[in-house]
């Protein structure tokens, strides 16, 4: 034996607290999670059974107590073999000492063979909405204690009132709405799922968003920034109402259809209208063969003047031409 044996003798070492600690948190975690606490009825040991809990029996009479005609997991029979049968309880408060069928006065002494005669031939309907199994007496509160259909209280009681059945515990609590869940994008989040749903969408701070634009994730604090420069985000052109990606924002009103634009001959006609109506007017418009015809007048004084220009040119050269080529240099 080394110090250290004699020190474990007296002292717990690191390890043994531990594997304590390890213990009691499964042990909590167990005590949390067994459903039985949420059972809605507790189960009782049944000692009688009324004739309408019976699923399947050749001869019911023989079985049922002959004084309060209830069936039961323990019959007492009349000692002179009359086959009277009494339950406990009958017996208990029967002052008589006379079988009350055959009158003898010998009493009643409980059967085992009549016990397991009769737990043979009586089948009995479990009480639980749905189910559809058919128990034994003997087995009976077994039974209740672990059929998948017996109520439960949701984990989440009071909060939660569903009530569901046993076998249901474990899938409602991936619906309830009571249920504490994670948050996808922090997991530190924790939230009843009624509330997740507002809180992924529109409270996480970590949330990501879609830019409608570029199609690319931002976290919800960066999309507006992200935003203000996307060269694919729509903007609306507020003539229009179309929405046009911000890179061809700037050229839009050169092509838009219900931008404000001048008749050609505004001057005179002082006309103004949407691009897709002003070709209707400018082909109604008074002033615009006024228009078209000083436009045209202009045009020509140009091209007069430029033709005299040319004239000029070419008597110049002319000229030169005829003094001969040393003319240039004479
Ligand atoms: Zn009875
Ligand atoms: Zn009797
Ligand atoms: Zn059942
Ligand atoms: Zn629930
Ligand atoms: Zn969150
Ligand atoms: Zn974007
Ligand atoms: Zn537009
Ligand atoms: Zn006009």
């Amino acid at each position: 034996m080394n110090e250290f044996d004699v020190f474990k003798m007296f002292f717990k070492t690191p390890k043994d607290y531990i594997e304590e600690h390890r213990k009691s948190r499964a042990e909590r975690r167990k005590e949390k999670e067994d459903p039985e606490q949420y059972r809605v009825e507790e189960v009782k040991d049944e000692e009688v059974f009324d004739s309408d809990q019976v699923a399947k029996c050749d001869d019911i009479d023989s079985f049922i107590c002959c004084i309060c005609l209830l069936l039961t997991k323990k019959p007492y029979i009349c000692y002179s073999k009359c086959s009277a049968i009494i339950c406990k309880s009958c017996l208990d408060g029967y002052k008589d000492k006379r079988c009350p069928m055959c009158r003898s006065e010998e009493g009643f002494y409980f059967s085992d063979l009549h016990a397991s005669v009769q737990d043979e031939s009586i089948s009995l309907k479990c009480r639980y909405k749905d189910c559809e199994e058919e128990i034994k007496m003997s087995d009976f509160t077994e039974h209740l204690k672990k059929c998948p259909n017996a109520p439960y209280r949701c984990s989440s009681f009071p909060a939660c009132k569903a009530i569901i059945k046993r076998k249901e515990v474990h899938s409602h609590k991936n619906e309830c709405e009571y249920m504490k869940v994670r948050c996808k994008y922090f997991h530190s989040h924790i939230l009843l799922r009624k509330d997740l749903e507002n809180h992924e969408e529109n409270v996480c701070e970590f949330r990501t968003m879609m830019c409608i634009g570029c199609k690319d994730s931002f976290y919800k604090g960066t999309l507006p920034e992200h935003i203000k420069t996307c060269e694919e985000y729509p903007l609306e052109c507020p003539n229009c109402k179309k929405k046009v990606k911000r890179s061809e924002f700037k050229d839009h009103p050169d092509t838009c259809q219900k931008a404000i634009i001048k008749c050609i001959a505004f001057e005179k006609c002082q006309h103004l209208s949407t691009r897709d109506k002003i070709e209707d007017h400018q082909r109604k418009c008074e002033h615009v063969y006024d228009y078209q015809l000083s436009l045209i007048h202009e045009l020509q004084e140009t091209i007069n003047a430029k033709n005299m220009v040319i004239q000029e040119l070419s008597d110049e050269l002319k000229q030169k031409n005829d003094k001969g080529i040393f003319g240039f240099f004479g």
